[in-house]
């Protein structure tokens, strides 16, 4: 059983797309944090220009621009998203102040320097985070500030059985102090830093996901990939809840500086 467990990599990006697109979130996060996180920058106006880098179906985009009067564009590289993005925004009529774009994160959008802000939720990993710090670093502003999140380890012994399950998922995961570090040397002031609350994953992330399974196997009966994938995320879940104590998501915002 243990040796035939798949790991997130053996499936098909559009079967992840359909099953997430099916929540409000496709990360962990709460409006709530969004908004802390927010509290840490302090150089926004109405002409700022802010980007919100894998948005998803644009949870957190939504509670940042009603926490923000500047422009946003959303940028992620799954089309189905950016439609439920897209409609969030004309059922906000937040039309001519965000809007959400098809991109990938590797090859950004931007001008050097048009951007106050860069925003990304759970989604750096995607680059790796000393990647996508450096790399979006000259879309900034001088003093613009960057806000991500992103899972760490809160110890610096873990048992093997998590220590296993995230260096196969994202060997890039490293506790707080080597990230904060991170920050520091690819052009940041670290300006804060705060590990997000539990009820983040659980209630606003793994809970919703009891929902979304439920539909996803009444649509895919019998089909293996499916079932799969599904035991793939209940196993996420379930290590999440032995294992909490040691790993989270932690939010880096930092302020663009010289090196
Ligand atoms: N920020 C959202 C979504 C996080 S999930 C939230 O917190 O709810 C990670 C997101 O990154 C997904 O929406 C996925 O489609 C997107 N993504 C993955 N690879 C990407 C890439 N190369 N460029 C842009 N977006 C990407």
């Amino acid at each position: 059983m243990e040796a035939d467990r798949k790991s997130i990599h053996d499936f098909d990006v559009s079967l992840i797309c359909e099953y997430f697109s099916n929540m409000e979130r496709q990360g962990p996060g709460s409006p709530e944090v969004t908004v802390k996180a927010l509290g840490f920058v302090n150089n926004l106006t109405r002409d700022s220009h802010i980007a919100d880098i894998g948005c998803g179906t644009g949870g957190q985009t939504m509670v940042l621009a009603d926490n923000t009067d500047g422009h946003l564009t959303g940028v992620d590289l799954f089309p189905a998203f950016i439609d439920i993005f897209n409609n969030n925004v004309n059922r906000r009529s937040l039309r001519g102040r965000v809007k959400g774009i098809v991109g990938s994160m590797f090859e950004l959008p931007f001008d050097n320097e048009e951007l106050d802000l860069i925003w990304s939720e759970g989604a750096i990993y995607n680059i790796g985070f000393e990647k996508g710090l450096k790399e979006w670093r000259r879309f900034l502003k001088p003093g613009g500030f960057i806000a991500v999140s992103e899972v760490s380890w809160f110890t610096t012994k873990r048992p093997e059985e998590i220590e296993d399950f995230w260096q196969d998922a994202y060997p890039q995961i490293d506790t707080i102090p080597n990230k904060i570090k991170l920050l520091q040397e690819t052009g940041y002031i670290p300006v804060a830093s705060f590990i997000l609350p539990e009820e983040c994953w659980i209630e606003n992330f793994y809970e919703p996901q009891t929902e979304a399974r439920r539909k996803f196997l009444e649509k895919y009966r019998g089909n293996k990939t499916v079932e799969d994938f599904i035991e793939n995320e209940k196993n996420e879940a379930r290590l999440y809840d032995k294992y909490k104590e040691y790993y989270g998501y932690v939010f880096y915002i930092g302020k663009k500086c010289d090196i």
